[in-house]
C-alpha cells in the first residue's frame, strides 16, 4: 500500500544515507519517493537501502528504487 505524504514518513525515510542519494536530492530535498514520485534528479544506481526502511517495513512495500520507479500503486 502507498504510504502516506507526511512529516513522520518523512523524518523515517533513510534515503538521505543511501549511497544512491545524491547533491541534488538534497539540495531538492527529495526523500520519501515511495510516497511522493520519482526523483526529479538525475542520479546513478549505487545500491538501495529501502529494506532497512520503517516505512517501507510498516506498509508491506515489495519494491525498491522508488527514486527509479515512482512511489508505490
Ligand atoms: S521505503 Fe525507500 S523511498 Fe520509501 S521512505 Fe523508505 S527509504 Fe524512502
Ligand atoms: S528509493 Fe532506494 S535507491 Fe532511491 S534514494 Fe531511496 S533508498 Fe536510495
Amino acid at each position: 500500500m502507498k504510504p502516506a505524504n507526511n512529516q513522520e514518513n518523512s523524518d523515517k525515510c533513510v534515503c538521505p544515507n543511501c549511497p544512491s542519494y545524491n547533491k541534488c536530492m538534497t539540495e531538492k530535498m527529495e526523500k520519501l519517493f515511495c510516497a511522493i514520485s520519482k526523483a526529479v534528479c538525475a542520479f546513478e544506481k549505487r545500491g538501495c537501502i529501502c529494506g532497512a526502511c520503517p516505512v517501507k517495513i510498516e506498509n508491506h512495500l515489495i519494491s525498491g528504487y522508488y527514486c527509479k520507479s515512482g512511489a508505490e500503486i
